[in-house]
C-alpha cells in the first residue's frame, strides 16, 4: 500500500475570483469534507501547506511578473500596462489577497514534491494545485502561478527524469511551454482539441524543440469523446511513451473537467472512466505528486478527486457516500450510474479524429522513445 500525504487548509478558500467566476473554491472544501466524512484522514495524514518562497517561484516565473502580482494584490490602482501580465480579464480578475492565495496553492504543490523527493511519501496530493495555464510572465485561464512547474523542478533535484501527466480537459499549455526544450521533463497532455476549446493549442505537432524534441506529448480528442475513445487514445499513446521514458517520479494533474456534466467543455467521460487513467499512472509504480486542476460542476469534482485519492492512497472508499456528508443528497455515490451515450454520427466523428491523432502521434513521437 502507498504511503500518502494530503496537503490542505481552509485558507485555500481565499483563491476566490468572485461569485460569477466558474472556478469556485467551495469545490475544494466539498472534496475535503467528503474524504473527511469517510474518515479518510485517519489513514491518510493531513498536512498544513506553507506558502511558496518567492526565491523558489523565481526559478519558474519572471521577477517583474511576480512583483506585478504582489502589487495588484494590494488593491492599488491597476495600471493599463499591466494587462500584459494577463490580469483584468473575466478569466483572471484581480482581487485583494491574490498574491498570498496564489503563493499558498503553489506552496502546497511544492510541499508535495518535497515530501515525495525526500521519501516521506509515495503519493502527495494538493487538490488546490494543477493551475497549468500560468505562463512564465503571464496569468491565464484562472491560473496565476504554475505550481505544476514548481513541483516538477523540485522533483528534478532528486531525479534525472520526471514526467508531467495532465488529464484535464484543457491542454496543459503553460507547463508544456516552460519545459519545451527540456528532455528531462516529459510533458504529456490529453485534452479536448484546441480547435474547439481554450487555450487553442495542444496538437500532436507541438512535440518539443531542440533537445526537448519528442518530449512534449499531446493527445487531442474530439468533442463528444466518451470513456471508450478517450481511454483508447490514452492507452495507445500515453502509456507506451510513459513506460519507455521511465520517469523517476511524476506530477499528475487531475483536472476533472473532462466529465460529461462539466459546463465548460464538451467531452463525455464518467468519473470511473477518467479514474482508469489515474490507475494506469499508478501502475507505473513511481512516486506521484497529484494536483487538482479544472472542474466546474460542483457535484462531479468532489467525487472524482475522492476517487483519485482513494485509488492513489489505497483508501478503498465504498462507493456510497456517507449519509452524514453535508452534500450526500447531491452526491450519493462516487461513481456515475451510467455511461453517457453518443449518437452514431458523434461517435464516428470522434472515432475518425482519434484514429488520425493516434496514427500521427505514433509517427511523430514513438521514434524518440524507441517504440
Ligand atoms: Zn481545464
Amino acid at each position: 500500500m502507498n504511503r500518502g500525504l494530503f496537503f490542505y487548509t481552509d485558507a485555500f478558500q481565499a483563491y476566490d475570483m468572485g461569485p460569477h467566476h466558474p472556478m469556485k473554491p467551495i469545490r475544494l472544501r466539498k472534496t475535503f469534507e467528503l474524504l473527511d466524512s469517510y474518515g479518510a484522514f485517519g489513514r491518510l495524514p493531513l498536512r498544513e501547506p506553507a506558502p511558496c518562497p518567492v526565491s523558489v517561484l523565481e526559478k519558474t516565473h519572471r521577477h517583474d511578473f511576480i512583483q506585478a502580482v504582489d502589487y495588484l494584490s494590494s488593491g492599488q490602482h491597476f495600471p493599463y500596462s499591466y494587462q500584459r501580465y494577463g490580469f483584468g480579464t473575466g478569466d483572471n480578475p484581480v482581487f485583494p489577497g491574490l498574491f498570498e492565495a496564489a503563493l499558498l496553492y503553489t506552496g502546497a504543490s511544492l510541499d508535495c514534491a518535497s515530501a515525495v523527493a525526500e521519501g516521506e511519501a509515495d503519493v502527495a496530493m494538493n487538490i488546490a494545485g494543477g493551475l497549468h495555464h500560468a505562463h512564465h510572465a503571464r496569468a491565464a485561464g484562472f491560473c496565476v502561478f504554475n505550481d505544476c512547474a514548481v513541483a516538477l523542478r523540485r522533483l528534478r533535484e532528486r531525479w534525472d527524469r520526471v514526467a508531467y501527466i495532465d488529464i484535464d480537459v484543457h491542454h496543459g499549455d503553460g507547463v508544456q511551454e516552460l519545459f519545451y526544450d527540456d528532455p528531462a521533463v516529459l510533458t504529456l497532455s490529453i485534452h479536448e482539441t484546441g480547435r474547439t476549446l481554450f487555450p487553442g493549442t495542444g496538437f500532436v505537432t507541438e512535440a518539443g524543440e531542440g533537445d526537448g524534441r519528442g518530449y512534449s506529448v499531446n493527445i487531442p480528442v474530439w468533442p463528444g469523446t466518451n470513456d471508450l475513445l478517450w481511454l483508447d487514445a490514452w492507452r495507445e499513446i500515453a502509456m507506451p511513451i510513459l513506460r519507455a521514458y521511465k520517469p523517476g517520479a511524476v506530477v499528475l494533474q487531475l483536472g476533472a473537467d473532462a466529465h460529461a456534466l462539466d459546463p465548460l467543455a464538451h467531452l463525455c467521460l464518467t468519473a470511473q472512466g477518467w479514474l482508469e487513467a489515474v490507475q494506469d499512472v499508478q501502475s507505473l509504480g513511481v512516486p506521484i505528486v497529484a494536483v487538482g486542476g479544472g472542474g466546474y460542476n460542483m457535484t462531479t469534482v468532489p467525487r472524482m478527486w475522492a476517487l483519485a485519492a482513494s485509488t492513489l492512497c489505497g483508501l478503498d472508499l465504498p462507493d456510497d457516500t456517507p449519509p452524514d456528508y453535508a452534500w450526500h443528497e447531491e452526491m450519493p455515490r462516487l461513481t456515475d450510474e451510467a455511461s453517457f451515450t453518443l449518437s452514431d454520427a458523434e461517435m464516428s466523428d470522434a472515432k475518425r479524429y482519434n484514429d488520425r491523432v493516434v496514427a500521427e502521434a505514433k509517427e511523430t513521437l514513438f521514434p524518440y522513445h524507441g517504440l
